[in-house]
């Protein structure tokens, strides 16, 4: 099967692109530049057979997706801003959701093998032919958890950040930067679901959503100096090297990287998996350290494991001073 793996240089994409190819899918990944394009076809000069890239320039231009989509099976959309640097909301907000549904708009217009109408049996409605089956968005606990309520609740896939939305609504630029983002992952997850619910008729393939909290891991991208360093490895770098003080107060729940590609080549298995959200989380019950995480927890962590000279230079905080703020998620 070949997979469609929007933003595919970014942190987490790049894993999901490897962990694809591993598993025997052909992958065309969308970059924005040829040097990025070229960075992954270098990385991945194993599997060359298999893996092509695609330069899309700016997804939120309409039909930015139209020759991307043609010929895939399944769509892993995992492009979208993540910064905490918007003054507009518009800004972070547009971009997520126009890339959410163009490269939908775009799957339902030319993400076709055979470009006719077929009556299905079963329901009586005419449907295009095509071999996509499937189309994953990469979401966030962006889009669940509502901040004022953590501590509070438990929180699940049924639920929705409402609260980032009506900070939006009523404070506009004056809002947070955190709150402007978790919003932009919020309406554009709405955006993919609704496109689904009002195309009903037209759609033969289903949608899934997988919902991770910050993502952590090696990166493979191409980081050409600390500043580009992608937004959610930012604070865990500033932590260890000393750069912000660590807080022992909670911060939130993580996973993984390398767990999260897993999640996005596993849904592609499992047919059960279609109309669903999947919260991907490290998690206390499964041993994982750190599940929830306060900054003075990964200090902990790095100092708990072999003393290598490398971690000398690494800050203790307050040891031990991170757990009784814990909350679990
Ligand atoms: P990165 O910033 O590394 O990746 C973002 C990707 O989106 C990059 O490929 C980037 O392209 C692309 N992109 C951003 N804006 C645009 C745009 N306007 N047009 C086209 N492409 C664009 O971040 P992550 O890998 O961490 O994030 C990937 C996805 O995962 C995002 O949707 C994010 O919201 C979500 N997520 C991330 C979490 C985390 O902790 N890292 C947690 C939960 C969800 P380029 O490489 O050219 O900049």
């Amino acid at each position: 099967s070949k997979v469609l793996v929007t933003g595919a240089s970014g942190f987490i994409a790049i894993w999901i692109v490897k962990y694809l190819l591993q598993n025997g899918f052909s992958v065309r990944g969308t970059v924005r530049s040829i040097e990025k394009g070229k960075h992954l076809q270098e990385l991945f000069k194993e599997y060359r057979s298999q893996f092509e890239y695609i330069v899309v320039g700016d997804m939120a231009v309409d039909g930015a997706f139209d020759e991307a989509v043609k010929g895939v099976d399944v769509i892993e959309h995992t492009a979208s801003p993540f910064h905490f640097h918007a003054e507009d909301p518009d800004d972070i907000i547009k971009p997520a959701i126009q890339g959410t549904t163009n490269i939908l708009e775009s799957a339902l217009n030319y993400g076709l093998v055979h470009n006719v109408l077929k009556r299905s049996f079963k329901t009586n409605i005419h449907k295009k032919s095509t071999s996509l089956k499937r189309v994953v968005v990469l979401a966030s606990t962006a889009c669940i958890i509502e901040p004022i309520l953590e501590g509070q609740k438990v929180f699940s896939e049924k639920d929705w950040n409402r609260f980032s939305l009506k900070e939006i609504e009523e404070k506009g630029r004056g809002a947070t930067a955190a709150h402007k983002y978790r919003a932009s992952k919020t309406l554009a997850e709405k955006a993919a679901w609704n496109f689904m619910k009002i195309n009903a008729d037209k759609i033969s393939w289903d949608l899934v959503t997988i919902q991770p909290p910050f993502v952590w891991g090696p990166p493979l991208q191409a980081i050409s100096s600390l500043n580009s360093l992608n937004t959610s490895l930012v604070d865990f770098y500033n932590t260890i090297t000393g750069k912000m003080e660590a807080s022992p107060a909670h911060i939130g729940n993580w996973v993984d990287v390398r767990d999260v590609a897993e999640a996005h080549v596993k849904v592609l298995t499992t047919e059960e998996a279609g109309g669903e959200r999947f919260i991907i989380c490290a998690c206390e019950v499964l041993r994982h350290h750190l599940a929830p995480f306060s900054w003075q927890d990964v200090l902990d962590a790095v100092h708990s494991g072999p003393s290598e000279e490398i971690f000398s230079t690494v800050p203790r905080g307050v040891p031990g001073s991170g757990k009784t703020h814990f909350i679990m998620f």
